[in-house]
């Protein structure tokens, strides 16, 4: 069955990485049953995109701004990342909420510029192990959900990626039985089909049996996703 595999690369990847990834994703990519989104870092969108041109892999960003243009010295708007090619964003990634302080409201208005740009919207929700050991993991996340999706939502432009924060990058993801869990608590919420990705240490050891669990559209792929053999296994 097709699903949704997407690459968030972080801040990692340098011209001498991209030359050498490339050429085993492309004989991945002429296989796989999968939509394959790839979000590199800024200066590596174009490049990627050059070198994928021939392929169905669409190519996402990490962050955007919420203006379309203005004195915002240091910031990528939506429409500009639109402009060269991008077709997805990642917004709401637990480590932009924790490093770069970014809140429910502003992550709500960055989707909002997303869809106003034509691209859709990767919105990361997910749980501390705090809220998780105290039994409020689903209210939190579906608080989470509430506040960030803007009325411009709905299942042609966005996704959602359940993405608990005491998974990523630890090597530690959820029971089967907690993702199926949130999933379907994610699912009842909307109301409707918006694809939901699952996301926090996916690896090639895991993600055939997260992939096969129910309300599970996809996965986002982190550290996996930088080593060329690892990522060619996850997207098959
Ligand atoms: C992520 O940061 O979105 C992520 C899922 O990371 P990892 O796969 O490395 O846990």
């Amino acid at each position: 069955m097709t699903k949704t595999i997407v690459a968030n690369w972080k801040m990692n990847g340098s011209p001498n990485f991209i030359e050498e990834f490339i050429p085993p994703l492309l004989s991945a990519l002429s296989t796989t049953q999968h939509k394959i989104i790839i979000c590199p870092p800024f200066p590596f969108i174009l490049p990627v995109r050059n070198a994928l041109k021939s392929t169905p892999a669409l190519l996402g960003a990490q962050n955007c701004h919420t203006d379309v243009k203005g004195a915002f010295t240091g910031e990528v708007s939506a429409q500009m990342l639109a402009d060269i090619g991008c077709k997805a964003v990642i917004v709401g990634h637990s480590e932009r909420r924790t490093l770069f302080g970014e809140s429910d409201e502003l992550i709500n208005t960055k989707i909002s510029a997303i869809h106003a740009a034509g691209m859709r919207a990767i919105v990361c929700v997910g749980e501390n192990m705090r809220m998780r050991e105290s039994g409020k993991a689903i209210e939190t996340v579906i608080q989470q959900l509430k506040a960030t999706l803007p009325p411009s939502s709905n299942p042609k432009n966005t996704f959602i990626a359940y993405e608990p924060i005491w998974a990523i990058g630890t090597g530690v993801t959820p029971l089967p039985e907690e993702i199926i869990e949130m999933h379907l608590a994610l699912f009842e919420a909307l109301k409707n089909t918006t694809p939901l990705l699952y996301g926090g240490s996916v690896t090639d050891q895991n993600s055939a049996e997260i992939l096969v669990l129910p309300h599970v559209d996809g996965v986002l792929v982190g550290g996996a996703s930088l080593k060329a053999d690892v990522f060619q296994k996850i997207i098959g």
